[in-house]
């Protein structure tokens, strides 16, 4: 595959947790309110360093939507996935938006965030896998 090329952020930014790969500047944070089936999940305007996956339709909370799942250009790791459209008009806000499920990268402070702290709460605008 040839050398890599990491683009390096500043500021408060989400990184891989396996390699420390920079992701996403908490200032693209367009919305904390998702749920994956590992706790929280939050929508990025922008993500960097990731590679992305086949696209497949996915029946969630909100409705069907195309996806691709996104993985750490580094290690591989599965960190979330994209939103390539949205069937539901309300929905396609989320097109091009990329989902970070937080048990997966680490926070700005270093922070990991561990999935079984936080129950699920009921009736939140989410999008369940
Ligand atoms: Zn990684």
């Amino acid at each position: 595959m040839g050398r890599l090329f990491l683009i390096t952020l500043e500021g408060n930014f989400y990184s891989c947790k396996h390699c420390q790969t920079h992701f996403a500047l908490a200032d693209h944070i367009i919305s904390k309110s998702f749920h994956c089936r590992h706790g929280k999940a939050y929508l990025f305007d922008k993500v960097v360093n990731v590679t992305v996956g086949e696209k497949e339709e996915r029946m969630m909370l909100t409705g069907l939507h195309t996806v691709v799942d996104i993985f750490c250009v580094a290690c591989g790791s599965i960190v979330g996935w994209k939103y390539e459209s949205a069937y539901e008009k309300a929905q396609q806000y989320k097109e091009g938006k990329f989902i970070l499920e937080r048990f997966k990268v680490l926070g700005p402070d270093g922070s990991l965030y561990l999935a079984a702290q936080e129950p699920n709460v009921a009736g939140s605008d989410g999008d369940d896998v």
